[in-house]
């Protein structure tokens, strides 16, 4: 799963300040000859060593990978996808990686017994809940391809009337009300995409409302032959295509829902399943737009409103008396071993500083983009990284690397890892970088928190696209034609090219919600439009996502360098001067076309322009260091460790109001995914709570200072300014 990205990253007025010796702005395109965080030689030494490393992966390789994790459907929990866990685990040894483990928890899981919807009333409709092969791919006739089915759906039977709830969101159910429509105990039909939200919100509101069973299906409109041709003729959802997902309440709180922040490994303590927040009550089933046609073409009630209508032939209406729908579905949910595998390369000189590396191995089918196109990247970097370390080439800091599992269930393998050793990476962990889905097109969106924005940027400009032109610039032209197509006005600029709003919807959830580890996430996009369905396989990849698997390759180019700077730099390069601006924007929103009178945002912006001004004198101390050709060791290592802890000072250890697992003040993720940020303090403000938004406020402008102080502390050690008091 990841997030679908229908929003432009933000765009702000802020401008980056780069290490201004160190760095020229961004002007040339052309070789570096300096790089964020290292001293000129360190820099030089750097670019040998990702040519190096970039010769390294390639496209028929990644396409070796890309089919066997392809071969079969590996659903978490599945005979097939352990399989797969002891494949990358023996490939990861052979390929030099260290202290290769794979780690088991027992999780509450979702498997589907047996699943029943037919239309009982006025006519009679057998839902196929299949998906139908087509000629050319061999994989369609896998025996294997399991049906219709939600994960984490409740267990049940229903004969009720259906009502058709467009996309099930708590608005679309206040226009039902105002119709007279009321779903309690009635089966509700609703959409994916109009406009997006995740499955499991949708399945909350409906449980909330009262409805006794809930249907997504995939509307042509959305992502289907409305957007252009469908498999197997273009990359869009075909007739009979079915987007499976889960419907786990995780924006409650992710992971095992029975070991609610803590890990689940052997002896554990587990809460009893009532008690668990994000397993639903309601019943749930997805369908192609052929089963949910005859439904919607026989309902009556009032004609739906125009933006309800979809893509199909017909006119959509509310429903609610004339079509009976008869609803069973049969789970079994209930507790089974989930595998992530972990590898490393130890660092040469820093082995207790760690560049978390992480992609999920779980697929709802075969999983072609999502997510076996990141793990044919993966594998290819770690190949890659394993060579450069056999012939000397060992990183300063360690690597490591994880195959996730349950991603798709609820985030549940990297939240159960990130659970466990929570303790150690707020020691000892410099970032997180995720890739879920690798490619499903040539579109590269790159998600940073701002302090690391300045470094993706900076990486791009030493990679190739296929097009010829560097990533750098390929990025840009991608994000100017999506900001003119969305009509925005502001030009793109180095400052707004990576996406700094970051939600949820995959593994890097944990590491920045929960352990307070900055996190990059990296993909190309494309048309897509057979997202968690049986199309999405390796014949959709060779056809339409990346036939040449060279997306493919520089995916996993890219993801090395950011790791190798990481793990390599002198000094660790994040800019908090950019933070600063990021989080002064997320103010000014905050207060956009409010009445803000009850609260004095004041003290925040001044704390804000305090952090900023600390962060500009730390950048220029560093730059005057590294450009001074050296730094003592111990001092870098002491700067380097303050650094780190610049994110963790974002947690709040009680979470956001109601949700406190969620501990990152900066930021957070709505129920529907949807990125939030300054999740308490906003979700306050919306709703006009002022003591909570008051008490809010006052917990970031404290955060805001300690790490004002924090990094003036930093700056004078680095000047040499240690005063006995300042140690
Ligand atoms: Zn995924």
């Amino acid at each position: 799963m990841s997030f679908p990205r229908r929003v432009l990253p933000f765009i702000g007025e802020f401008c980056f300040l780069t290490l201004a010796l160190n760095s020229p702005p961004f002007a040339h395109a052309q070789a570096q000859t300096s790089i964020l965080g290292f001293t000129p030689s360190a820099a030089a030494r750097q670019t040998k060593i990702e040519e190096q490393f970039k010769a390294i992966p390639s496209p028929d390789e990644e396409r070796r990978q890309h089919h066997i994790f392809t071969a079969e459907p590996h659903v978490a929990g599945s005979p097939r996808n352990n399989e797969l866990a002891r494949y990358i685990a023996d490939q990861w040894r052979n390929e030099g990686l260290e202290d290769v483990v794979i780690r088991r928890y027992d999780v509450y899981g979702t498997n589907p017994k047996s699943t029943l919807l037919e239309m009982v009333a006025p006519a009679h409709y057998h839902a196929v809940l299949r998906e139908l092969p087509i000629p050319g791919d061999p994989d369609l006739k896998n025996k294997s391809i399991s049906s219709a089915w939600s994960g984490m759906s409740a267990s049940g039977e229903v004969t009720a009337p259906l009502v058709y709830a467009h996309s099930g969101n708590p608005e679309d159910y206040e226009l039902l009300r105002r119709q007279g429509i009321d779903v309690k105990g009635k089966v509700v039909l609703v959409r994916y995409s109009n406009p997006y939200s995740y499955r499991g919100f949708k399945a909350l509101t409906a449980e909330r409302e009262g409805a006794a069973a809930l249907l997504i299906y995939s509307d042509p409109a959305e992502d289907g032959f409305k957007k252009g041709k469908v498999v197997p003729n273009g990359p869009w959802g075909p007739e009979y295509h079915i987007q499976r997902g889960a419907i786990t309440y995780d924006f409650m709180v992710p992971g095992d829902p029975l070991t609610p922040g803590w890990a689940s490994i052997p002896g554990a303590k587990r809460i009893p399943v009532d008690q668990a927040v994000s397993i639903p009550k309601i019943m749930a089933l997805p369908l192609s737009w052929h089963d949910a046609k005859p439904l919607l073409a026989n309902m009556d009630g009032p004609l739906a409103p125009e933006d309800w209508q979809g893509g199909l032939p017909i006119k959509y209406h509310l429903g609610g008396n004339r079509v009976r729908v008869h609803v069973k579905i049969e789970m079994n949910n209930s507790t089974q071993p989930y595998y992530v595998v972990e590898g490393r390369i130890r660092g040469a000189q820093l082995p207790d500083e760690w560049i978390v590396l992480g992609n999920h191995r779980d697929a709802w089918v075969f999983g072609g983009v999502d997510p076996s196109s990141g793990t044919a990247s993966m594998m290819e970097l770690t190949r890659a990284l394993g060579k450069l370390a056999k012939s000397g080439m060992r990183p300063r800091r360690t690597i490591v690397v994880c195959s996730w599992d349950g991603e798709e269930v609820g985030l549940t393998g990297s939240t159960e890892w990130g659970e466990q050793f929570a303790d150690e990476l707020r020691n000892k962990a410099v970032a997180y970088i995720n890739v879920d889905e690798a490619t499903s097109g040539p579109d590269f969106h790159g998600q940073a928190v701002a302090s690391l924005a300045p470094m993706l940027v900076e990486a791009t400009r030493t990679l190739k696209d296929p097009s010829g032109k560097t990533l750098y610039a390929a990025w840009r032209e991608t994000s100017t034609r999506d900001r003119r197509e969305a009509k925005q006005t502001e030009e793109v600029a180095d400052s707004n090219l990576a996406d700094t709003r970051i939600g949820s919807g995959s593994d890097h959830t944990v590491f920045l919600n929960f352990v307070g580890m900055p996190v990059l996430g990296l993909g190309f996009e494309g048309p897509y439009g057979v997202y968690h369905s049986a199309y999405d396989d390796f014949f959709w990849m060779n056809h339409f996502g990346d036939p040449s698997y060279r997306y493919h390759t520089l995916m996993s180019q890219l993801w090395g360098v950011l790791a190798l700077r990481l793990a390599n730099a002198d000094l660790l390069p994040f800019d908090f001067a950019s933070y600063a601006s990021n989080i002064r924007q997320f103010v000014n929103e905050l207060t956009k076309n409010k009445d803000m009178s009850q609260l004095d945002l004041k003290p925040i912006l001044d704390a804000i322009d305090d952090f900023e001004a600390a962060g500009k004198r730390l950048d220029e101390s560093a730059s005057r260091a590294l450009s001074s050709g050296a730094i003592d060791p111990k001092l870098a290592t002491a700067i380097n460790h303050g650094t780190m802890q610049v994110e963790r000072n974002w947690l709040n250890p009680d979470g956001i109001p109601g949700r406190p697992w969620f501990k990152h003040i900066l930021y957070g993720a709505r129920f529907t995914y949807a990125h939030l940020e300054l999740p308490g303090l906003t979700e306050a403000v919306e709703k006009q709570d002022w003591a909570t938004a008051k008490q809010q406020a006052e917990i970031l402008r404290q955060a805001l200072i300690n790490n004002t102080k924090l990094l003036n502390e930093l700056n004078s050690d680095l000047n040499g300014e240690k005063t006995e008091a300042g140690k």
